[in-house]
């Protein structure tokens, strides 16, 4: 059988093995599992950098890491958030555990008094602090130990703040994957041609691109699934070409690819459920025309405001998803932990199941909330 050979839709060059390079049409660094060798040629892929690339993983990390998405190569990526006042708070394990990033001392006079507020990660920390006031001479040893006695250790329950705006550098990013995917199903470089300036970043995105709200994502059929999404649709009859982007079922971004289409028809729909690691069918169509997408092009300026909070409304539902998500898995692992010590189909005699017994509650404690 002949191998087919591939042009890099950028320069046109034919891909070989010696300028071959992975590409991901949806980003490794959000949990993206489709890729492809036959779209651009290494050097083409260099050129166009990934600074769009990394912008984009990084708007998105909270979902993310609040999902515990699978990443092939994992950079050990701290998620930092911060609280009603401001504190950084280091979120860990889909949200289970809060980590206070540092130290927070702030000193108040008041006429001849001095008010210390002082938050820190634990008692050890505070007593340094206190006993490098003492030998300050800013405090008396008496008063540091009514303090240590005083201080109370609570666990971190904050509200945290969820950064949710997707930055303007991250669109050629979008629409690369947009591009990327058609390319991959139908190889019709020629239809793409006049879109590579946006790629280079020597065009404006915002003019191909935009984010779109509908009341309820018009992807997400299942409440137990968060998806990436790529649906491609085009037709002569509505003369357009574009693409719906989706990341996490919240972010969805209509990519205008072509004006005056009169190709066939395309209606294909790529959906990847990062919580199950799956991809998943979806059928839906949605032939809009051109005028549609200039309503969403040109409207978006207007209500701004109003997109970005009902984004923040399903961002805020998304987290929930993920609480619940993190919160099962823990609970699942130390049940599943504790099962583990005893052979599979032994006779539970009341010395084991004392044993799970403890063994699970113990795990638990640490999550249970007071
Ligand atoms: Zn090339």
């Amino acid at each position: 059988m002949k191998e087919i050979k591939y042009n890099c839709f950028i320069c046109g060059k034919q891909i070989e093995s010696d300028n071959v390079t992975v590409e991901h049409i949806i980003l490794n660094g959000i949990g993206g599992k489709l890729r492809s060798k036959n779209l651009i040629c290494k050097k083409c892929n260099n050129e166009l950098g990934s600074s769009s690339d990394v912008a984009l993983s990084e708007s998105l990390s909270f979902y993310t890491d609040m999902l515990m998405v699978k990443k092939d190569r994992d950079h050990g990526h701290n998620q930092v958030m911060t609280d009603e006042d401001g504190h950084e708070i280091i979120v860990e394990e889909a949200g289970n555990k809060l980590k206070l990033r540092r130290s927070y001392i702030d000193k108040e006079i008041i006429g001849d008094e001095k008010r210390y507020h002082i938050v820190v990660k634990n008692k050890d920390e505070l007593r340094k602090y206190l006993a490098r006031q003492v030998k300050a001479g800013e405090i008396t040893q008496e008063q540091m130990n009514e303090v240590m006695s005083k201080a109370q250790v609570t666990k971190q329950r904050s509200k945290l703040n969820i950064q949710t705006r997707v930055p303007e550098e991250a669109f050629p990013s979008i629409v690369k994957s947009a591009v990327d995917y058609y390319i991959e199903c139908f190889h019709r470089n020629e239809d793409i041609k006049h879109l590579i300036p946006y790629l280079k970043g020597e065009k404006d995105c915002k003019e191909i691109l935009n984010l779109v709200i509908f009341d309820q994502s018009p992807f997400t059929e299942n409440p137990n699934e968060i998806t990436h999404m790529i649906h491609l649709e085009g037709s002569a009859k509505t003369g357009v070409l574009y693409a719906l982007m989706e990341y996490y079922s919240i972010y969805t971004y209509v990519v205008f690819l072509k004006e005056d289409y009169s190709g066939a028809d395309v209606n294909i729909t790529y959906c990847y459920d990062v919580i199950n690691n799956v991809e998943v069918k979806r059928d839906f169509s949605l032939p809009v025309d051109r005028a549609w997408i200039v309503n969403y092009m040109k409207n978006f300026e207007n209500s701004r405001k109003e997109l970005f909070a009902k984004t923040e409304n399903r961002a805020n539902k998304i987290l929930g998803i993920c609480q619940e998500r993190g919160r099962e898995k823990l609970v699942s692992d130390i049940v599943n932990k504790a099962f583990a010590k005893h052979p599979e189909g032994c006779l539970i005699t009341p010395t084991i199941y004392d044993q799970l017994v403890n063994d699970i509650v113990g795990g638990l404690e640490e999550y249970l909330i007071d």
